[in-house]
């Protein structure tokens, strides 16, 4: 199942949880923002926003991180592209 994943960079404070809570799927740029990386992907791209394959598993670490945010910057739509967090 494909998920949308974006990153506000005006809400994100660079606080990192997002990153400790699923390194796979998040790291800090260089402006100390939050980023969605795709483990299946391998590019050079650091962007606020993907869409990509995520099992069940992955998913529900993905909710985790997005739910740590302490400004809820993260957000994420299911493949119908509901809003499934925050809700
Ligand atoms: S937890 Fe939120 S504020 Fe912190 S880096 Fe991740 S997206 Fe940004």
């Amino acid at each position: 199942m494909k998920y949308r994943v974006v990153v506000d960079p005006d809400l994100c404070i660079g606080a990192a949880s997002c990153v400790t809570v699923d390194p796979a799927h998040f790291a800090l740029n260089e402006e100390n923002k939050a980023v969605v990386l795709d483990p299946d992907v391998q590019d050079e791209a650091r962007p606020y926003e993907r869409t990509m394959e995520l099992s069940e598993d992955q998913k529900d670490t993905l909710i985790l991180a997005a739910q740590s945010c302490p400004t809820l910057a993260i957000f994420i739509y299911d493949p119908e592209g509901k809003q499934i967090f925050p809700e």
